[in-house]
């Protein structure tokens, strides 16, 4: 049998690398990793975690007004976006870490630098570990990145890698894209003050989510101050001394301080040598693989965002520890990408599992719907006009519950609760014999008994 330098070569030490190669190192066999940027990937150092610290930040602003609703006398409230900025990075490099701690202790080797397949089992490292290494298995785990728009002066623009470390907050921002980061930083850089238009070529955001959803959240991010531009996109940008020109496709101009992309990213697989070994790419430019997340090459398999299936931490983790059970453990494992929860960090926030109405109707046929729109009663209580969404979609034959779409506070969590049910296969039934819990928005969900029939439908169920 070949002698290699190592049992399992990782590139990339993100969510999915990280997973594999702390799993693979704790079974005794030599690992190693390396990463050509920052341990902790994507989701650690400009993703979730990062993101997610700006939610909180950002959510003070209409906690600061809640509190006036109940009583409280505020006074004159700052935001320090220099302080709030070191201090998130102190954390995410604390958080980096821990990261570099677990692969440690697990017996893992880091390598940093940038890697490239020379052959079916041979890596080339470039960087402070330049070196050529050798691998009984390969995994490639390099995540996906941002892409910008090919348009004039779209350069100008920045995406959510630079987000995050703007120098100064901007008084006024364009950010461009229907998906969940356009909506997540549209929240964002909202509630910090600046003066936010969310710009999208589509007829609603979020694409793919529930028709209500869409449209319920598009109205509350109007309600709450980000002017929502629908059907529109971009034809240039200028830098002019008053800011940046954006002439979009109405020819209409608009002036902004910052523009930021959010419209779509793509799997990372540049520079990695995948043709010259074999390394298969589907249609959509991500690595084809099997559900054993095994690629075109016997002894190479790839997870996580650059194979493009679900592009979640959660599910980049489980596709490398399905695969280090696998090849590892004697355990062969497929991860389920079926029923995968999600959710949408926007202000409103949006949880979801399952199927959306009309996907439902085109996979079913028949399904019965349940939908409650209604002012959760922290806000009825100071005159607030905030409106929560909650919605069950059911198939009509089995009356199995397929979908739970919940936007209002906490809907993230309440989301990760009702996918357990709806994993074991919960029917309309089962779920109503859930007794509520008091006084609470989720108890809505458990309470709503009589079906909703959408206008267009007319009854057909
Ligand atoms: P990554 O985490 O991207 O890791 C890949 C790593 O490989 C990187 O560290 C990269 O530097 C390294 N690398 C790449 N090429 C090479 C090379 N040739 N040599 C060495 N190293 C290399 N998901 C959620 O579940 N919830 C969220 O709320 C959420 N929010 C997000 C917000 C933003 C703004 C973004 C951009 C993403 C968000 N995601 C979220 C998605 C999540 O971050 C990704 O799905 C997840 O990080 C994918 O993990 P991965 O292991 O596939 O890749």
């Amino acid at each position: 049998m070949a002698d290699y330098d190592f049992d399992l070569f990782v590139i990339g030490a993100g969510s999915g690398g990280v997973r594999a190669a702390r799993l693979a190192a704790l079974s005794g066999a030599k690992v190693a990793v390396a990463e050509e940027y920052r341990v902790g990937g994507t989701c650690v150092i400009r993703g979730c975690v990062p993101k997610k610290f700006m939610v909180y930040a950002s959510e003070v602003s209409s906690q600061l007004k809640t509190a006036k609703g109940y009583g409280w006398t505020v006074g004159e409230a700052s935001f320090d976006w220099k302080s709030f900025l070191h201090d998130k990075d102190v954390e995410i490099a604390r958080l980096s870490g821990i990261y570099v701690t677990n692969l440690q202790k697990a017996g893992a080797h880091l390598l940093h630098g940038k890697a490239r397949l020379l052959d079916t089992h041979t890596v080339e490292v470039e960087g402070k570990d330049a070196g050529r290494y050798t691998a009984r298995k390969i995994l490639i785990a390099t995540g996906g990145r941002p892409v910008k728009p090919d348009f004039p002066g779209a350069d100008l623009g920045i995406t959510s890698d630079e987000a995050f470390h703007l120098p100064t907050l901007p008084k006024r921002v364009l950010v461009v894209g229907g998906g969940y980061i356009a909506v997540e930083f549209a929240g964002i850089f909202n509630g910090l003050g600046v003066e936010t238009t969310l710009l999208y070529r589509g007829a609603n955001i979020l694409r793919g989510f529930d028709d209500d959803v869409r449209s319920h959240l598009a109205d509350e991010l109007e309600k709450r101050g980000i002017k929502v531009v629908l059907g529109c996109s971009h034809q240039s940008i200028e830098q002019t001394e008053a800011g940046l020109v954006s002439t979009l496709s109405n020819d209409l101009t608009f002036e902004t301080d910052v523009v930021m992309f959010a419209t779509g990213r793509e799997p990372y697989v540049e520079g990695l040598g995948l043709d010259t070994v074999g390394v298969e790419l589907n249609e959509r430019g991500a690595i084809a693989v099997n559900g054993q997340s095994r690629t075109s090459v016997e002894s190479i398999w790839a997870v996580g965002d650059v194979t493009d299936r679900i592009n979640l931490t959660p599910v980049a983790i489980r596709e490398g520890a399905a695969f280090a059970q696998t090849e590892f453990y004697n355990n062969p494992t497929a991860f389920d990408h079926d029923l995968v929860a999600s959710a949408v960090f926007s202000q409103p926030p949006v949880g979801v599992v399952g199927l959306s109405e009309a996907e439902a109707r085109h996979a079913f046929g028949k399904v019965d719907i349940y939908r409650s729109i209604f002012r959760p009663m922290k806000v009825t209580f100071y005159g607030g006009q905030d409106r929560c969404l909650i919605k069950l979609v059911v198939k009509q034959d089995d009356q199995k519950v397929v979908g739970v779409h919940v936007v209002g506070p906490d809907s993230p969590e309440i989301i990760q609760m009702a996918a357990i049910a709806v994993k074991m296969g919960v029917t309309k039934a089962q779920w109503d014999s859930t007794c509520a819990v008091h006084p609470t928005l989720a108890e809505e969900l458990v309470t709503m008994r009589e079906k909703y029939v959408p206008a267009e439908v007319g009854g057909a169920g």
